[in-house]
């Protein structure tokens, strides 16, 4: 596995603030109480008897029952490890990989990364003494590229099925197979309580358990009419609780969208309370006021700042934490008892026609506002508080909610599963199946990125590509690159796309932080002016004070830095050289042409551009480094096409018409243009490069004909 580099080593970013979180340290005692008291103990002789009598069993149970943090114990106590296997528990989410791991190794009494360790992308926290391993379901995905019967593993809980994560599902297929071939290995599939007998029809019928439940009941309060702005109707009705219940009634959990919305929630709530307070008791600062404490949580947000919703607070004050649905059933915070539930959540979408994804605030489902509501019985009788009317729930929102796979790109999983040589994807064994213009479009998409050949089988570069923890056009770029002399600087830019956003656009600095960041523009392209980031940020011997003063994500280039160093070993290992193309910047835009190709559009009239190969009108979004040119380029490539408001070309590149020609040559075709007056001036010179429609249905339908 990869390891975390020792640029990464400043504790203060990886690792929970331990010297705050001393006090909160709970005594050998008081874990072992803990423990005893979760609802699966008191049936861990019976799971463990079925356990060992199925080779895959699915257990359903509250959230909080203790699933994610006792099985793997219980099968570490029961002798699971004793012939030095491991048992693997997978998570959909990074964070609570991270959390979980953190607190088994609490209650085991161990160093985290000993017995007990976790492993998500980028970051290996697992040492030859690890046990029980947390990770994230996309990691073991990996390991069974490297081993496909699993042998180091005697037992695996897939965790969290019923979020029904693309690699969750994908997994879920895979182990049909690997079951066949290794019948010593347990596996264990562990649900919220919807959707459960899905998962054991699809395992021929096997056993269910629930663990039996102790919650309590939940008042469910709709909204008499759909709110104007549901930020400001969350933020009305938690300050409403807040003022008119006892602080020590319970603590207060809102469900909204994504980082944005969370920020600005926090924000308002604390404005608003300020002022209360400001009358009541004459203070100045929301510093002051002593008897609450707001805790945003999302996956972006930093490891300790995230752990401090799981410290108790004492009766004296009240929690506030605003989330994203990772609440909903991933992390389990004590002393809810009012739920705020928006009903919505942060959704992308993706279109497989045109290769466009959507991220749109979409209604959840309801069995989801169901979980949601569910989080306020845990401690005792509580009150779900949803914003939206009792009509929408009934009419808008589906019963369960659209498993990823059904709605998302999947070339990295059509490679993988080339990889693991299923030869016919369409056959794969899916839960659900995904659309099946998904599975076409990725084929193609693959196909004319070198990485299948026109039997559909994996290319030496397909192979190359796939043993990447990335998209497959990064991989592309990334071996392209060393090609060409430049993989030093394209190491930092695939680096950068990986990471969250670099540049920080806080609401109330606006327009001085765009300023800062159009200072670090290259005009051709947002991929070099990525590169430009972290050049200076690096002559800056990577300062965080230099961060800060210019509007950077501090913990964003530091991830992007460690991402670096792993991806630096990959190459390494695969014996791929690191070289610098110097100040020849074009050579670097030349290889992004390359492995883009296929995102390729053209300009066609002011500030608007046309995607070669859908003919969709789109626009290069406005943050763009592009708009520093006095003109639009007439050529570009993007990372990414997704639809806020309109259809945004994300990262854009501007490149040589004739680069796009040679490496998209299964894709374009090239036409000498009229000199005469007609010509359009926008056009390169005397060419243009356009989608030739016969050509790409010709190899559409080849790519079709051989690949399935
Ligand atoms: P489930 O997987 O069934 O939802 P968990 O095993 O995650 O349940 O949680 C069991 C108990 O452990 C819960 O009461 C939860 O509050 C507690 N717990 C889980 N993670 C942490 C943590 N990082 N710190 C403190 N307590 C935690
Ligand atoms: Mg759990």
């Amino acid at each position: 596995g990869i390891k975390k580099s020792d640029a990464s080593r400043n504790k203060a970013d990886h690792e929970p603030d331990t010297s705050s979180e001393e006090k909160d340290q709970e005594t050998t005692e008081d874990v072992e109480e803990t423990r005893k008291s979760l609802p699966v103990y008191k049936v861990r002789s019976q799971l463990l008897q079925l356990i060992r009598e199925n080779q895959v069993m699915i257990i359903i149970g509250e959230t909080g029952s203790g699933k994610t943090t006792q099985l793997a114990q219980y099968l570490y106590e029961d002798g699971f490890c004793n012939d030095g296997r491991l048992i693997g528990c997978t998570q959909p989410r990074r964070v609570a990989a991270m959390s979980v791991a953190k607190r088994v190794s609490t209650e085991m009494h161990v160093e985290l990364g000993q017995e007990v360790g976790y492993s998500i992308r980028f970051e290996d926290l697992t040492s030859p003494n690890t046990l029980i391993k947390y990770m994230t379901d996309g990691i073991l995905l990996r390991e069974t590229l490297l081993d496909d019967t699993l042998e180091k593993y005697s037992c695996i809980i897939i965790d969290e099925a019923h979020e029904r994560s693309l690699n969750t599902d994908v997994l879920m297929g895979i182990f049909k197979t690997v079951l066949k071939k290794r019948t010593d290995l347990k596996i264990i599939i562990t649900s919220a309580t919807m959707n459960a007998s899905k998962f054991s029809n699809f395992f021929g019928k096997a056993p269910l358990f629930t663990i039996p439940g102790r919650t309590f009941p939940v008042q469910v309060i709709y909204s008499k009419f759909p709110p104007e702005d549901y930020v400001e109707a969350a933020v009305t009705e938690t300050v409403k609780i807040h003022l008119s219940t006892p602080i020590d009634s319970g603590d207060i959990l809102i469900f909204m969208t994504g980082q944005e919305d969370i920020e600005t929630t926090c924000d308002v709530i604390k404005e608003k309370l300020l002022q209360v307070y400001i009358k009541k008791y004459g203070i100045s600062k929301f510093s002051e006021i002593n008897d609450l404490e707001i805790l945003p949580i999302y996956s972006a947000l930093p490891a300790h700042i995230q752990s401090r919703i799981f410290r108790s607070t004492d009766n004296n004050k009240r929690k506030i934490v605003v989330a994203t649905n990772i609440a909903e059933t991933s992390l389990t915070i004590a002393g809810i008892r009012y739920v705020i539930d928006t009903g919505l959540s942060k959704l992308k979408v993706y279109n497989p026609k045109i290769g466009l994804d959507s991220l749109a605030i979409t209604p959840i489902a309801q069995a989801n506002a169901n979980q949601r509501s569910g989080r306020a019985g845990r401690t005792g009788p509580g009150i779900a508080y949803r914003l939206y009317t009792e009509e929408s729930f009934d009419d808008d929102m589906y019963v369960q909610a659209i498993p990823e796979i059904q709605r998302t790109n999947l070339s990295n999983t059509v490679l993988l599963l080339k990889s693991l040589s299923v030869s016919d994807v369409l056959k794969f064994p899916f839960i659900d199946p995904p659309p099946l213009q998904t599975l076409l479009t990725s084929l193609y998409e693959l196909w004319s990125n070198g990485a299948l050949d026109n039997k559909g089988c994996l290319t030496p570069l397909g192979k190359e590509m796939a043993k990447f923890p990335l998209q497959p056009s990064l991989s592309k770029i990334l071996l392209v690159s060393a090609q060409n002399g430049c993989s030093e600087e394209m190491l930092t830019i695939v680096s950068m796309l990986s990471v969250p956003q670099v540049f920080h656009r806080p609401n109330e600095r606006q327009e001085e932080s765009d300023l800062a960041r159009s200072r670090f523009f290259i005009p051709e392209s947002d991929h070099l002016s990525l590169l430009n980031v972290y050049g200076q940020w690096r002559n800056n011997n990577f300062s965080s004070s230099w961060c800060k003063k210019h509007f950077l994500q501090y913990k964003s280039l530091v991830r992007a830095h460690d991402i670096r160093t792993q991806l630096a070993t990959v190459m390494e290992k695969q014996g791929i050289q690191l070289v610098s193309s110097g100040s020849d910047w074009n050579i670097i835009r030349k290889c992004i042409c390359v492995g883009f190709s296929h995102q390729a559009a053209k300009i066609s009239g002011l500030g608007k551009y046309i995607h070669l190969r859908t003919g969709m009108d789109v626009q290069i979004h406005p943050t763009s480094a592009l708009f520093g040119l006095g003109d639009l380029p007439p050529y570009v490539v993007y990372h990414e096409l997704l639809m806020t408001s309109k259809e945004y070309l994300c990262c854009v590149t501007s490149v040589d018409p004739f680069w796009l020609m040679e490496s998209g040559f299964l894709l374009y075709d090239i036409r000498r243009m009229k000199t005469d007056k007609e010509m359009n001036p926008r056009t390169y010179g005397e060419y243009d490069i356009r989608d030739d429609d016969q050509k790409g249905e010709d190899n559409l339908d080849l790519a079709i004909k051989n690949c399935i």
